[in-house]
């Protein structure tokens, strides 16, 4: 049977992050994993997930199976954070997933059930695993761009190559903080994409992955709320991995904004009975620290002020190393965890010799692997490399 199988290459960054470990060097910097740092380069379990962690210990009284759906207050609670008012919308339904991954795939099978000739459309550079997720799905993609040389939306490029998408074509969107760019798009483009779909019918699949890390919850949300008030249909995965800290727990959301009542109804059974054909049930654990955290006044209040945190540090070290050398002055207006360097990727091999320096092939850096001490050491090591 497997003799027929392809031998597939492993993840690049699972690699470097064995490299890194094994390398002795004291003043090593670790760029490459897309987890959020503190100061002490930890990824420590939030103050919140811990004492919601002690609430279930103590109190939940069944492991008893919950549904497809998963855990219902989890994703009603939720949806007030990510859209606001029109959460109690009877246009909009929402299941829980495995991660944001989770949340895509599902997304990506009922496009693929719904209308199987749709393709994907998805922009150059995104996250690695967009293409693998939608191809396995069993649908088309393809690619524009919208980035200029200089780190910045080249947004005319965009529009230009979004040109020849069909009515019913999908166009995935990164709902804030882009992974791997930190480039998002501003809101009158925003306002632009919003017109675009809704003029030639294509359907919006927002990945919001990010929430609260770029200039905050309801900020992070604007773009997804504007979208969504604009079409008729759309789709928004959501992942509570990074703004929790709750990475290998795997906790997201799948939403569908469906034309009306009915057939927002209609898509959620579909995604239902998908859900209950891939996993059956998602995972409980993390979305019950989820909802005990947002369930309780103190506990969300803690929550929040610790994605505070994060984001002001994220936001401090973007000003910081942007004010550290001209080639990087971008970065300040950037958003999220990570920028994307024009280093090639044998100079990325070459800092990792010479300076212990790691970050991904493609040039992607996680801004929270840095401190502000760290800066000039990787800004020294960095700028050889950088076109002058
Ligand atoms: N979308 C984007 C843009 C991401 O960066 C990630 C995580 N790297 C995900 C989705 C998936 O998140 P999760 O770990 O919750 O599956």
């Amino acid at each position: 049977l497997f003799g027929a199988l392809d031998r597939q290459a492993p993840d690049a960054l699972l690699g470097l992050i064995a490299q890194y470990r094994a390398d002795p060097r004291a003043d090593k910097i670790d760029l490459g994993v897309g987890v959020y740092r503190d100061e002490a380069g930890a990824t420590p379990v939030m103050r919140a997930v811990k004492a919601a962690e002690t609430v279930l210990l103590a109190e939940q009284g069944s492991k008893s199976y919950l549904g497809p759906e998963g855990d219902t207050g989890f994703v009603d609670l939720l949806a007030a954070i990510v859209f606001g008012p029109l959460a109690g919308s009877d246009r909009i339904a929402g299941v829980q997933t495995p991660g944001g991954t989770g949340a895509l795939r599902l997304g990506a099978d009922l496009i693929a059930r719904a209308r199987p000739s749709a393709t994907v459309w998805i922009g150059d550079p995104t996250w690695p695993n967009h293409a693998p997720i939608f191809r396995e799905a069993g649908l088309t993609l393809a690619s524009h761009r919208f980035l200029d040389g200089a780190g910045a939306v080249d947004f005319d490029t965009m529009l230009a190559d979004l040109a020849a998408a069909q009515a019913g074509d999908v166009l995935l969107l990164h709902g804030c903080c882009h992974n791997p760019t930190g480039v998002d798009f501003s809101a009158d483009q925003w306002a632009a994409i919003a017109n675009l779909c809704a003029a030639r019918g294509l359907i919006p699949f927002i990945d919001l992955a990010y929430q609260g890390l770029g200039d905050g919850l309801e900020a992070d949300a604007a773009a997804t709320h504007q979208m969504l008030a604009a079409v008729p249909d759309a789709l928004v995965a959501y992942s509570c991995d990074k703004n929790f800290g709750l990475y290998r727990e795997r906790v997201g959301a799948l939403w569908v904004q469906g034309a009306n009542a009915a057939l927002t109804t209609l898509a959620f059974s579909n995604i239902v009975a998908l859900a209950r054909g891939i996993w059956s049930m998602p995972p409980d654990h993390g979305a019950a620290i989820v909802r005990t955290i947002l369930e309780r006044p103190a506990m969300r209040a803690e929550w929040m002020g610790e994605l505070d945190q994060m984001r002001t540090r994220i936001n401090a070290l973007r000003a910081a190393l942007a004010a550290a050398h001209p080639q990087l002055a971008a970065i300040a207006g950037q958003r999220g965890m990570f920028a994307m360097l024009p280093v090639s990727t044998a100079d990325a091999a070459v800092m990792r010799a010479d300076h212990g320096i790691y970050m991904a092939g493609n040039g992607r850096i996680n801004i929270a692997g840095l401190r502000l001490d760290t800066i000039p050491a990787f800004v020294a090591g960095l700028s050889p490399h950088l076109p002058s």
